[in-house]
């Protein structure tokens, strides 16, 4: 009994053992939350493969707790009519801060994942760290009050930050491009602002929650993201769970050599991808091959995001030193990705990141075949190269994602947790 119907992905599985109800009622919460139609007791006890009872009881809590709701009878089966249960997209809200060196995001989501409220500020850096951190305590503060939504039903504030980071205290270690932020005791000054709960992690490992946030409903996930900004970083995502590594730094890619004779790291050794395909150098190159105009001494550069989309623009247009640029770049990105689809035999590799937009035409072009040929699991499966389903501007969404993560998703750790206590 309790078999998932046919067709029905498996999911995470509850267990009838005691103490485990925090576990189970996140088995309960995530399945409701990936099915679009809602579904009934008996539907999720097949699913969870929980009693009937164990069901019954925690949707009881849940429905007083207002986390989900009853949305009418199902009358199209046998039996008599069940009671569809959904998501409360009222039942609780998260903030989500993106860190950038530039500019710091807010956004304030419901409990389904839409965004309320958002709100870019320039990052201080200017000050104190820690003052900066206790100033952008107050701004959220002040980002739940707009929103209007109850103090009481949030449950939690996600911040993406540049990393590497100290998981384990919640500290921001020494990120590059923000002098002075060395081991800033994050978490804990914004807990002690804002009084409420706060989750930490590297910006990258934000994303991946947030992308696998975006695949609900999607069989079990399988997938590497890499993000292309100033650095370049990678979030991992294997069966659904989030990966963070000993310490919250998964996914350091930046030093997987692409180019034995290419231009040298501050490693110490050469064409390290960070170097390669960091689009600072794409738009080096394409200014040395006269792609892009010299910039005027004493002017102010244009931004790099802009010069990099005239480079992919003059590629689309058919320049032949531009596409030869970006086609390098593409196949250096390859070999790199490569690396990781062969090390854990994901299914798909997701490109996102501010520099993504620019990058995309060229690399969803040429990227998939080079990573073909070189995936030895193609041979089994193929290795499917995405875009990200998150439109750039996203990054605090992905930040809020971390704290809806954490009430959804029954992950293997969660359920240790909750063995020990
Ligand atoms: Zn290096």
């Amino acid at each position: 009994m309790n078999a998932p119907a046919p067709g029905v992905p498996q999911r995470r599985r509850g267990t009838n053992l005691p103490k485990m109800g925090d576990f189970n009622q996140a088995v309960i919460l995530d399945s409701i939350r990936r099915s679009e139609e809602g579904l009934s007791r008996v539907e999720l006890a097949a699913l969870a493969g929980l009693a009937a009872q164990t069901v019954s009881n925690i949707c009881r809590r849940l429905l007083d707790s207002g986390l989900i709701v009853e949305a009418g009878k199902d009358g199209s089966g046998p039996g008599k009519p069940r009671t569809i249960l959904r998501l409360n997209p009222k039942g609780m809200y998260a903030v989500g801060v993106h860190i950038d060196p530039a500019l710091t995001s807010y956004a304030l989501l419901d409990a389904v994942g839409t965004v309320l409220f958002s709100v870019d500020e320039a990052t201080e850096l200017g000050i104190d760290p820690a003052q900066a951190v206790a100033n952008m305590g107050t701004r959220i503060l002040s980002v739940i009050e707009q929103s209007g939504v109850p103090f009481g039903r949030i449950a939690g504030v996600g911040v993406a930050t540049p990393g590497p980071v100290d998981a384990a205290s919640g500290t921001v270690v020494s990120p590059p491009h923000m002098p002075g932020w060395t081991r800033v005791p994050l978490r804990d000054i914004l807990a002690e602002t804002t009084g409420l709960t706060v989750v930490v992690e590297k910006d990258v490992t934000a994303s991946a929650v947030a992308e696998l946030w975006a695949w609900s409903g999607h069989a079990a996930a399988n997938f590497v993201f890499v993000y292309i900004g100033t650095g370049i970083g990678a979030g991992l995502v294997l069966n659904d769970e989030v990966v963070r590594g000993s310490s919250g730094n998964v996914g350091e890619i930046g030093h997987i050599i692409t180019d034995p004779d290419g231009p040298l790291c501050d490693c110490g050794r050469r064409g390290c991808v960070k170097v390669t395909c960091m689009p600072e150098t794409v738009v080096g190159l394409a200014r040395e091959a006269g792609v892009l105009p010299a910039h005027p001494v004493g002017e102010p550069a244009p931004a790099l995001a802009d010069e990099l989309a005239a480079v992919a623009r003059a590629a689309a247009e058919g320049e032949p030193s531009a596409v030869e640029i970006l086609d390098n770049s593409a196949r250096r990105m390859a070999g790199a990705v490569s690396v990781l689809t062969n090390l854990l035999d994901v299914d798909c590799v997701v490109f996102g990141g501010p520099f993504w937009p620019a990058l995309a035409p060229v690399y969803l072009s040429k990227v998939p075949a080079l990573v073909a040929a070189l995936s030895v699991t193609t041979c089994v499966h193929s290795v499917e190269i995405a875009g990200t389903r998150l439109t750039s501007g996203e990054e605090a969404f992905g930040a809020a994602c971390l704290v809806l993560e954490k009430s959804f998703n029954a992950s293997a750790e969660q359920l240790l947790l909750d063995a020990k206590a």
